[in-house]
């Protein structure tokens, strides 16, 4: 059987990572090494699912600049489908400042550029690109306005929706909450949504629990280097992550979700879907970068053997 549509709506950025011996003091000046990676959490996620060997679509704004024509190459060349993109002239393409320590310690800066300029009107036009039985996935990097409009058209279009609340922030209505199918925050995201903090599977288990009272149909709470618990209605179960060398752990939670949403389109069960998206997590943090690290489907069968 073919694979579901899929569709990401999200953010782009340019990442401008500055590998420095400690982070600077306030009035300090340092030297260190630059690298320009093609990050933003929408974009790692739909470059993490057409790695593992779907063609999936992707909303994003970007501004007409060198920025945005080299953020559009690389979605080009990892595979995604383009045509829903909004290249604005006048706009700037979003990006982020990075610092990172030899400790690993970092500091970063986002300025959102064109990522803010998303409005209810024009999600409605991107959802014209959304295919009949499609899964749809959402960061909450777009303006929350856009993303409850969003949520809005699921009773309309009928699609199933995967919403990653990060980076976590308030505002979505109630409605939208109870449009959501799988809700996927990290531990530090889980602790914002239910107050409670989340450091094992037993306190995943409580706040999956009142995660499901906003209304989504499932929770699904990543625990960094411990796994991933689910929980539903009638169901809840926890499964560890693969024991790994970790290199570099940034974009493990877009690895995990673009991941998900990529074995659901592809039709495998959900405890089957959770345990590849641990795989293709796990492997992305034994790499450096962020879309640069997303792997292929060929080294998760390879490392899932
Ligand atoms: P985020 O990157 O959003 O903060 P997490 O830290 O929860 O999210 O990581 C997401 C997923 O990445 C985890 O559920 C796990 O599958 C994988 N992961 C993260 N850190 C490790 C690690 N040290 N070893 C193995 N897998 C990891």
């Amino acid at each position: 059987m073919s694979p579901r549509p899929l569709m990401f709506f999200g953010t782009t950025n340019l990442d401008l990572c500055f590998n420095v011996e400690r982070l600077p003091t306030p009035g300090e000046s340092l030297m260190g090494s630059l690298k320009r990676n093609a990050g933003g959490k929408g974009a790692n996620q739909a470059v993490a699912a057409a790695r593992l060997g779907l063609r999936p679509s992707f909303y994003t704004r970007l501004g007409d600049d060198d920025a945005g024509r080299s953020l559009l190459q690389a979605l080009r060349e990892a595979g995604v489908c383009l045509d829903a993109i909004a290249v604005c002239p006048g706009e700037i393409s979003g990006s982020a400042l990075v610092l990172v320590g030899d400790d690993g310690s970092n500091m970063i800066v986002i300025d959102a550029g064109a990522n803010a300029n998303v409005t209810p009107s024009l999600v409605e036009k991107a959802a014209e690109f959304i295919e009949r039985d499609a899964i749809v996935v959402a960061e909450m990097g777009m303006p929350v306005g856009a993303l409850n409009h969003l949520f809005a058209m699921k009773s309309v279009k009928g699609f199933e929706l995967i919403f990653n609340p990060a980076p976590v922030r308030a505002g979505l209505s109630a409605a939208a909450w109870t449009s959501v199918d799988f809700v996927t925050p990290n531990q530090t995201e889980a602790f914002e949504l239910t107050g409670v903090e989340v450091h094992d599977f037993d306190s995943a288990a409580h706040a999956a629990g009142k995660l499901l009272d906003l209304g989504p149909r499932a929770a699904l709470i990543t625990l960094g280097a411990q796994g991933a618990y689910y929980a539903d209605a009638s169901a809840s179960f926890a499964l560890r992550a693969f024991p790994v060398k970790v290199v570099d752990t940034t974009a493990a939670g877009d690895a995990f979700n673009g991941a998900f949403a990529a074995s659901l389109a592809q039709r495998l069960p959900i405890r089957q879907a959770i345990k590849k998206a641990l795989a293709v997590a796990a492997l992305c943090v034994t790499r450096r970068g962020a879309q640069s690290a997303m792997p292929s489907s060929e080294a998760v069968d390879e490392f899932l053997k």
